[in-house]
């Protein structure tokens, strides 16, 4: 069959179980390019701990991986999604995206859910119901709320930017659970990488940062948890959710944000992209790369490719791809 792929592309400015790979101290990768990765704090035993901060503005968004310090893959994941934010060129319009992918170092270096001292980060929050008697033995809470450096550091976090929207992530309960106000953007997640969506993990967890942030402050806080994966498979199962999250997540709707629209223009239905779409909708594409997703799996279709809200345009590698595949309209419709 001939290949019919007839569209304009139209530029506006409208608008817990590491993998054996798992490195024993992945600090020590991040270290490697202090251009990108610096240093905000120390953990309670006087490792390095690393964050990337892309774009400007009020809005922020916090990005968390290894809390616990054996869920190394959920780090490597935020390293990934930290450097393709940044080497695809998307420029966030007013919004910081801040992202701390082993908060945790000594966990990781250790292989262990706790920091040095032996406490759960993600039980020593200052949440109301916190409480010295765990849960279970293996949550240990610490001796007070907010003991652990770790902890103060996300709260200092938290002081600082506002942040809008929370994404921590965890391994192995391969689901997408959230906190606070953030069902839509938890059942958006959910619709890219097909994850359960849940308002509750399952059990009590006082003293987590769901918890604090989520219920008591209401800040939307979605906690990614992955399955049982290495780092290749969860990247690539949650990226289009991750990046998503990020340009959408705090409001539910494109804010001036990088926001392409694609929208068949006969009564065709498009394939399925992850989100679902009838015939002659129009859908968010997560960034320029997305593109490209959305043409092969459509191919035969007549489509109109919109971006809006991008100031600049961005010059990344995928964009300019795209541009070499312009194909005008054709005169008339093509028959089918
Ligand atoms: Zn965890």
């Amino acid at each position: 069959m001939m290949v019919r792929m007839c569209f304009a592309l139209m530029l506006t400015l409208a608008a817990c179980h590491p993998p054996p790979e798992t490195p024993p101290d992945t600090a020590a990768a991040l270290s490697r390019h202090p251009d990108f990765w610096h240093v905000i704090d120390t953990s309670a035993d006087g490792r390095p701990i690393y964050a990337h901060e892309h774009g400007t503005g009020d809005s922020a968004v916090l990005v968390l991986g290894s809390i616990h310090g054996d869920e190394a893959v959920t780090g490597q994941v935020v390293v990934r999604l930290a450097e393709w934010i940044s080497s695809e060129g998307i420029t966030p319009i007013g919004r910081t995206l801040l992202f701390v992918p082993f908060l945790n170092p000594d966990g990781v270096a250790n292989h262990k859910r706790t920091n040095a001292h032996g406490v759960d980060i993600n039980r020593n929050f200052p949440t109301r119901n916190w409480d010295p008697i765990p849960t279970q033995s293996h949550y240990p809470p610490g001796p007070a709320p907010a003991s652990e450096p770790e902890t103060r550091l996300v709260l200092s976090l938290l002081a600082r930017f506002a942040p809008r929207l929370i994404i921590s992530l965890h391994a192995p309960l391969h689901v997408v659970n959230y906190d606070g106000p953030a069902q839509a953007i938890a059942d958006r997640m959910g619709s890219w990488n097909g994850y359960r969506v849940s308002g509750s993990i399952g059990y009590a967890t006082p003293g987590s940062l769901g918890t604090y942030a989520g219920v008591e402050r209401h800040i939307p806080m979605i906690t990614l948890e992955l399955p049982p994966v290495g780092a290749d498979d969860a990247w690539l199962q949650n990226r289009n959710a991750l990046v998503d999250a990020l340009l959408h997540g705090d409001s539910g709707k494109a804010s001036g944000m990088i926001e392409g629209r694609v929208f068949t223009i006969g009564n065709e239905p498009m394939t399925r992209v992850g989100l679902e779409s009838a015939p002659g909708d129009m859908f968010p594409l997560l960034a320029p790369a997305q593109l490209d997703t959305v043409l092969r799996r459509n191919q035969g279709h007549r489509m109109r490719v919109f971006f809006e809200g991008i100031d600049p345009v961005p010059e990344g590698p995928a964009l300019r791809a795209i541009r070499a595949e312009e194909v005008p309209l054709p005169e008339t419709p093509p028959q089918h």
